[in-house]
C-alpha cells in the first residue's frame, strides 16, 4: 500500500530516496523545477544527463518516459527525470501525464527507492491545468502497484498544495 503525502514547499529540500524532475527532452536543464534541482544538486547531475544522452538518448528523452540519475548534493540519492507533455503541443493527452507518473515509479522500483517525491510535472511553463494536472496525478499514483512506500507530493505555492488538498480529500 502506497501512502501519499502533501507538502508545501521546495523539492530539492525533501529528504527521500528520489526526487522526480520535470526535466525537459534534452536532458540539460531550464527554469522551474529543473533550474533548481541542477543548481542545488551540482554539477554530477548534468554530467550524468550528459552521458545518458550519449548513450541512449540523443534524440532527447521521449515525452512521458524517465530515467534516473545520481542527485549529486541534494538529500536525496537519485534524481529520476521525466519530460512532461506541453499542455497545448499535445492536446491535453493525458495519457502522457498519466505515463510520467508511471514510468518514474516504475524507475523507482527499479531503485529499490521507497520514497519518491514528485512536483506538479507539466503544470509551470507546460501550462496544464493545475486541477486536472492534480487529478491525473493522484488518480494514477493510485492506479499504479509500485513497492514504493510513500508518494510525496512537493507543491511550490499555497494555491497548488490546496488543490492537491482538494483532490485527495
Ligand atoms: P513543467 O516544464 O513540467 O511545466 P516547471 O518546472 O515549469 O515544469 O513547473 C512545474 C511545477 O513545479 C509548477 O507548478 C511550479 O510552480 C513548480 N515548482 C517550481 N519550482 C519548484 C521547486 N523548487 N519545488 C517544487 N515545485 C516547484
Amino acid at each position: 500500500m502506497t501512502m501519499i503525502t502533501l507538502v508545501r514547499g521546495d523539492i530539492t529540500e525533501q529528504h527521500v530516496d528520489a526526487v522526480v524532475n520535470a526535466a525537459n527532452s534534452s536532458l540539460l536543464g531550464g527554469g522551474g523545477v529543473d533550474g533548481a534541482i541542477h543548481r542545488k544538486g551540482g554539477p554530477e547531475i548534468l554530467s550524468a544527463c550528459r552521458d545518458l544522452r550519449a548513450s541512449h538518448y540523443g534524440k532527447g528523452l521521449p515525452t512521458g518516459k524517465a530515467v534516473a540519475t545520481t542527485a549529486g548534493n541534494l538529500p536525496a540519492r537519485w534524481v529520476i527525470h521525466t519530460v512532461g507533455p506541453v499542455f497545448q503541443v499535445s492536446g491535453g493527452d493525458e495519457l502522457l501525464l498519466a505515463s510520467c507518473y508511471r514510468e518514474s515509479l516504475r524507475v523507482a522500483d527499479e531503485l529499490g527507492a521507497r520514497t519518491v517525491a514528485f512536483p506538479a510535472i507539466s503544470t509551470g511553463v507546460y501550462r496544464w491545468p493545475m486541477e486536472d494536472a492534480a487529478r491525473i496525478a493522484v488518480e494514477t499514483v493510485r492506479g499504479t502497484e509500485t513497492r514504493v512506500e510513500e508518494v510525496r507530493f512537493v507543491l511550490f505555492d499555497e494555491r497548488a498544495y490546496e488543490v492537491f488538498a482538494d483532490q485527495l480529500r
